[in-house]
Parts: C-alpha cells; sequence; structure tokens
C-alpha cells in the first residue's frame, strides 16, 4: 500500500455505510475554502459555518461525524463550542485546528473530549491523515454498536436463560427467560450482584468456579437444578452450564451461564415409559387378539361366511389393524412434542386472531344455545407470536368451554393490554372443574371423570398442549373455576418479548 492509497478518505470510507458529513467551524475564508475543496474532491459532504453560533444550529438541525473546529473565533470561542457539542452530541468526532498550538491547548481540549489536534497552517496530506483516522475511529464505533445490538437480540430473543456475570459476580447482562425462570419480574437487575437474585448455594458455587477456573483450564461445569416455579405449581428442572470468559492476556472477565429447561424431556421421558407399558399392555395386547379371533372368523374355521360378512369383518378387522398403528404412533410422544412448537414468530394482531376463532366457533355455540361474546376491549393488543400456535391456544379454550357447558351457557372471550403484556381470557357459565383436579387439568392424558364429563370425548392432551405453547411465548396460564358455576382461562404474555 502507498502512502497515496493510504492517506486516500476515499479510500477509507469504502469500509463505512455512509458518506462521511464534515462541518468546518472558522472564521477565515482560506481554511474553510482550502477544507471545503479538498474534503469534498476525497467524497465527503462538507459545510461551513463561520462562527460557533452558527455551527452549533448546524448541528442541532442535522448530524455531522466530523467537525473541524477552530479554536480562537470571534463570538462564542472554539472551546465552549466543543463543551457545549460533546454535551449534546458525544458521537460526534471533533478536531480541532488552531493557530495558537500549544500544550496547554491541546491538554484542554483533549480532556473536553476532542478527538485529534491540527495546528495552522497544516498541509493537505495532514488534513487527509487526520479526517482518515477520524473516519476510521466512527467505523470502529459503529461495528461495536453494530455488534453489540446483534447479541442483544440474539440473547433477548433465546428461549435458554442467559446470565453473565463479571468477575465481581455483578450482573452483566440477564435476558427475559432467564428473569422469568428465577421468577424475577425486575428488568434492571444490571449491575447487582448475581447473590440479590439467585439465593440456590449450588448455582452461585457453579457461578464462583467458572470465574475462579485457574488459566490454564477451561472447563465448562455443568448441574441439573429443580427450580419451584410457585407454591403448588409443577416445578422445572433446568440444565445449568457455566463457563468463564476471559480476555486475550487470558484473564477472567467473569461468567456466562446458560439456563434451558428440560422438564418437557424430563416428563416425555418419564411419560414415554408409563405410556409404553400402558399401551403394551391396555391396548395392544387386547387388539391383537381380538384381530386374531378376527381371522380365526375370516377364514371360515367358525363356519361358512356370506360374502357380505365377510366383507363387514374385513373392514373391521382394517380398522383394528389401523388403531393398533395409531398405539404405536402414539408412543412416540416426543414427534409431538417436537411438531408442538413452530418458532417462527410475528406481529400478531390479537383481537383479530380472537375475533376469527369466536367466528369459527358461533355455528357450534349456537347448536348448543350458548352465547359466545367476543368482548372488544383493546383494540390495539399486538404480541410477538406464532400465529398458528396462538390460534390453537384460543380455539382450544373456547372449544373446551363450549364442550364443558351445559346447552344455554354464555361464553366471553376478551383481550385486554396491560403495561408490560396481554391478557387473553375465555370464561364460561359451565360445569366448572372440581377444586381438587384444577391442579392437574394441564398435566397430560389428565381428564376430569364425573358424571357431567363422562359422555364428552376428549384425549386430556388439550390443555397439555395449551400450556406448552403459552410457555415457549415466555408466557403464564392461570385457571379460576368454581364447579357447578364455571371457568375462567387467563392467558399472560409479555407484549414486548422480542420487540426491541
Ligand atoms: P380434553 O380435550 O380431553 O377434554 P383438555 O386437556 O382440553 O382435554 O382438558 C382437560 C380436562 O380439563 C378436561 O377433561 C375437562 O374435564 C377439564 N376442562 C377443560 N376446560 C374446561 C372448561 N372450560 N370447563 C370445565 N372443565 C374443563
Amino acid at each position: 500500500m502507498n502512502d497515496q492509497t493510504m492517506n486516500s478518505i476515499k479510500a477509507c470510507a469504502q469500509n463505512i455505510s455512509f458518506q462521511p458529513r464534515v462541518l468546518v467551524v472558522d472564521d477565515e475564508a482560506r481554511i474553510q475554502e482550502a477544507c471545503k475543496r479538498l474534503l469534498t474532491d476525497e467524497g465527503c459532504d462538507v459545510e461551513i459555518a463561520e462562527n460557533g453560533i452558527k455551527g452549533l444550529k448546524m448541528i442541532e438541525e442535522k448530524h455531522f461525524d466530523i467537525v473541524l473546529l477552530d479554536l480562537m473565533m470571534p463570538g462564542m470561542s472554539g472551546l465552549d463550542v466543543l463543551t457545549d457539542l460533546k454535551a449534546r452530541h458525544p458521537d460526534t468526532v471533533v478536531i480541532v485546528i488552531t493557530g495558537y498550538a500549544t500544550l496547554e491547548h491541546s491538554v484542554e481540549t483533549m480532556k473536553k473530549g476532542a478527538f485529534d489536534f491540527l495546528s495552522k497552517p497544516f498541509s493537505p496530506q495532514e488534513l487527509r491523515v487526520v479526517i482518515c483516522k477520524a473516519i476510521e475511529f466512527i467505523r470502529t464505533l459503529q461495528d461495536i454498536a453494530t455488534e453489540k445490538s446483534r447479541m442483544r437480540v440474539m440473547i433477548n430473543s433465546l428461549s435458554d436463560g442467559v446470565l453473565t456475570t463479571d468477575n465481581q459476580k455483578r450482573i452483566a447482562l440477564a435476558n427475559p427467560a432467564f428473569l422469568k425462570m428465577i421468577g424475577c419480574r425486575k428488568t434492571s437487575v444490571i449491575g447487582h450482584t448475581v447473590s440479590e437474585f439467585i439465593t440456590e448455594p449450588r448455582l452461585l458455587d457453579m457461578i464462583e468456579r467458572a470465574i475462579h477456573q485457574p488459566e490454564d483450564t477451561f472447563a465448562e461445569i455443568t448441574d441439573e437444578m429443580i427450580v419451584p416455579i410457585s407454591k403448588g405449581k409443577d416445578e422445572m428442572i433446568i440444565g445449568i452450564r457455566s463457563i468463564p470468559f476471559r480476555d486475550r492476556l487470558n484473564r477472567n472477565l467473569g461468567s456466562v451461564t446458560v439456563f434451558h429447561d428440560i422438564t418437557a424431556l424430563k416428563k416425555i421421558d418419564q411419560m414415554k415409559s408409563d405410556f409404553v407399558s400402558m399401551v403394551a399392555h391396555e391396548i395392544k395386547s387386547p387388539l391383537n387378539s381380538v384381530l386374531m379371533q378376527l381371522n380365526v372368523v375370516l377364514d371360515g374355521l367358525a363356519g361358512e361366511l356370506t360374502e357380505k360378512q365377510k366383507e363387514i369383518l374385513s373392514r373391521i378387522s382394517d380398522r383394528i389393524t389401523s388403531l393398533t398403528t395409531l398405539s404405536t404412533e402414539l408412543l412416540d410422544l416426543s414427534k409431538i412434542e417436537s411438531g408442538l412448537i413452530n418458532q417462527d414468530r410475528e406481529d400478531l394482531n390479537v383481537c383479530e386472531l380472537i375475533r376469527d376463532q369466536v367466528i369459527s366457533y358461533r355455528e357450534t355455540a349456537d347448536a348448543k344455545s350458548i352465547r359466545l361474546v367476543l368482548k372488544e376491549t383493546a383494540t390495539g393488543a399486538r404480541m410477538m407470536g406464532n400465529r398458528v400456535n396462538i390460534e390453537e391456544v384460543v380455539s382450544n379454550l373456547i372449544s373446551n368451554a363450549i364442550r364443558y357447558s351445559p346447552n344455554g351457557g354464555r361464553i366471553e372471550v376478551r383481550a385486554d393490554t396491560k403495561s408490560d403484556c396481554v391478557v387473553i381470557q375465555v370464561s364460561d357459565t359451565g360445569f366448572g372443574i372440581p377444586a381438587a383436579d384444577q391442579e392437574h387439568i394441564f398435566d397430560r392424558f389428565f381428564r376430569v371423570k364425573n358424571e357431567k364429563t363422562r359422555y364428552i370425548n376428549g384425549t386430556g392432551l388439550g390443555l397439555a398442549i395449551v400450556k406448552s405453547i403459552v410457555e415457549a411465548h415466555h408466557g403464564t396460564i392461570e385457571v379460576d373455576s368454581t364447579e357447578g358455576k364455571g371457568s375462567c382461562f387467563k392467558v399472560i404474555f409479555p407484549k414486548s418479548e422480542y420487540r426491541f
């Protein structure tokens, strides 16, 4: 690279995504013209202000990346301009130009935030060099800001919890998923020590060990912990990994801890084995014996069959075969789980979404003379979510409300917005849920068994699916029900989740 290329502003500016905007604040026409000509030729967008007051006014009106500022001007001094400018526009790079380049001047301007110093008279090459340096500096700042914002969006949208601390165990970063896992409603935890929010000694010890890991080792500290979500509710099983992060000299700067909710995996594991034995004993073997006996009859071993009888029995045999296939497929519960949560999220208009669901259930409700009412309270309710999944949540709740209501009841569906959340509510005047069963209704395969529900078909999977979806959206679901009076299901989604 020759000198010319090295100091060409055009070449420097190629690496940044904008045309550098330069303001020359100087009362000397000669300097104004020289700077304007040279910098314009080099591809900058240059403007001139002949005094400090005018310069500040122009800076208020539009952003300048670089300001070339004369210190000695009539009226407002360059130093005062610099102080004012840096207080209001700390991102603007200021290069001081003056004919009185003394050491004190340099020190004072640097203290006030000047980026560099050019003493008059200066050559075109000196100006080029200092502008190139400024552009390089702006580009670095831009890269850091872009990287920071990319990281923040990435970490905040993770469904895994992430906690970063410095080496004094002060929180440097805590994403929404982590705060939810520890049941922390505060959003400003940065700067506080971890022990203010985490009481579990094992976890504190993991972070401690990560921070104090010897320089020559880099081990991931892992553990599994059970976190009670809240009194009386299911506990959460979390897989935790803690590692140190270091600077270039390998000094420990702090720790990064990742929290992965493995409750579902653990439960699926348990359920899979439960289900395998249940299917094997309760469904598969009787089905197989029915099939065997059917085949005996079909083969004519129990007497001659007419063509019509053969046809009917073959159809029965096909149905039973498909039932055995179905039970085999059901064994793979993890398949259901993985297809359940779709990760594509979009900005949803919650009111429109629930309105569409209410419309699609109107006929079913009418058939039972149930008044299905949409309460439009918050027309602007929006949230980030997966459309199909959120529709499934609302659809399941409305369908349950209709199925578990006697003829002639009333169902109300509404969406409300609070400062930080969107609440979807489905209430009915139906059978209600016995108090003792309420804590189980979100369990897979759980169904309330009583006279009222006896003839209503179902799998007991609907609310479990609803709960998984709600939790995958960092929300919560609550039920308030009185037997004989009705139920109210309330789903609360954080409004700003994934919006930055
Ligand atoms: P299913 O669709 O098989 O009924 P769900 O998981 O949707 O399964 O519901 C679990 C149980 O919760 C149901 O069997 C029912 O007894 C009860 N339930 C759900 N919603 C309501 C409701 N709105 N009113 C009364 N009981 C309900």
